[in-house]
């Protein structure tokens, strides 16, 4: 979603009049000569995230391949150090708020052009390529009255009403051999999901109406915390956002980590399954109707809500709603569910909307203190991380 990579790619080949073209699905740009090995189309420049490769040139018994920097470097035959200067250069933290002149708007203009919603209609968002997912044998439709209802309603506090709008389903809990004959017939494999699933509410993502993952939650007690939450596989979560299809016409989107604090959160909330915004969310958030979008943070999910703030405050009037530092009375701090759905909203009213150069500001806190810090490049950090380097790129 980035436009940034896109754009010092295309300045770079252009400027050194390195002819290339950009392939059918407009992901990459494809070198008509690698500018090493000089070999045909086989020179791959990914416009999203800045990584390139050469799939003929072979340094180091490997393929040649790297990120922006080293790409730059390359093309324009420098060394890696010119060129990161080049890419720095007119980026500095200093320069973007001289430039703001105290308004604040180059800045945002430059937050604006590297977080743009970049599709053009809802049906080009990653997550409509989903494929719908089949719940666990067995799983019914959760009704009034049911265990994991019962287990909603009474041990998590979830109004009814609530309630009657969730999209949920459970496998049964019951007796041993009320299970052994549910699974008369069933094979090994599905007879196995089904025992992982039963005792758990199953929450479903949707996307158009077909089911594209689910968090399958225990409502038993009996399981440790380790094995407490189970999700279906595949990384559709970084894709999607919680109840999208009910918020995404919203004034305002609500947004929490965790999809038991949406519920406590009124009909705007959504959530993102964990305090790890990926770009996919930022990007579905900015392609949203919602002209505000309120971040509900939970004690110590500070720096991630910072982050996601900054992504959207060029486009978005962005609230960030710092939750009370109290403790539950097991010592885990309070998230939006231990409050009540008046009390989240109230404590919604009385925030101020974020001032955009107080959260420019803490972002670049944010980016001086990552700095200290071994940068973490983990396949599952992978998103994470892109949007960080982007942002780390722009404000040195
Ligand atoms: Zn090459």
């Amino acid at each position: 979603m980035s436009k940034y990579y896109e754009k010092i790619i295309h300045e770079t080949l252009k400027e050194t009049g390195i002819p290339y073209r950009v392939n059918a699905q407009g992901t990459h740009a494809v070198l008509l000569a690698c500018p090493v090995c000089s070999q045909k189309n086989k020179f791959f420049a990914d416009l999203r995230d800045g990584r390139f490769i050469c799939h003929n040139c072979v340094g180091d018994g490997k393929n040649i391949k790297g990120g922006l920097t080293y790409f730059v470097s390359l093309c324009r035959g420098e060394t890696y150090e010119e060129s990161q200067a080049r890419i720095n250069s007119g980026r500095t933290i200093s320069k973007l708020f001289s430039d703001s002149k105290g308004d604040g708007s180059a800045l945002l203009e430059k937050v604006k052009s590297i977080y743009a919603p970049n599709v053009a209609n809802e049906n080009n968002m990653d997550c409509y390529d989903f494929p719908e997912i089949k719940l666990p044998p067995h799983a019914i439709k959760m009704e009034k009255g049911s265990p994991a209802y019962r287990y909603l309603h009474n041990v998590r506090n979830i109004s009814e009403a609530e309630l009657a709008k969730l999209d949920a389903y459970e496998v049964p809990a019951s007796s041993t051999d009320d299970l052994r004959r549910l699974a008369a017939g069933l094979s090994k494999e599905k007879i196995k999901e089904m025992y992982a699933h039963s005792g758990r509410v199953i929450f479903v993502q949707k996307v158009l109406g077909k089911i594209v993952g689910y968090i399958s939650r225990d409502y038993t007690g009996k399981r440790d915390k380790k094995n407490k939450v189970l999700n279906s596989v595949g990384s559709w979560r970084q894709y999607c956002l919680w109840n999208w299809d009910r918020v995404k016409n919203s004034d305002r989107l609500i947004v929490t980590e965790g999809i038991i604090s949406a519920m406590f959160c009124g009909e705007d909330a959504t959530a993102t399954y964990g305090n790890n915004v990926s770009n996919q969310q930022v990007s579905l958030m900015l392609s949203s109707k919602a002209k505000e979008v309120v971040i509900m943070v939970e004690v110590g999910a500070e720096i991630n809500a910072y982050k996601l703030a900054f992504a959207l405050m060029a486009h978005k009037i962005v609230k960030m709603v710092f939750l009370p530092k109290e403790k539950t009375e097991k010592g885990d701090w309070k998230d939006c569910a231990n409050y009540t759905v008046q009390e989240n909203l109230d404590l919604i009213e009385s925030t101020p909307y974020a001032d955009e150069y107080e959260i420019a500001k803490k972002m670049k806190e944010i980016v001086e203190q990552g700095k200290k810090k071994p940068e973490q490049k983990g396949k599952k950090d992978r998103k994470n991380y892109r949007m960080e380097k982007a942002m780390r790129l722009m404000m040195k």
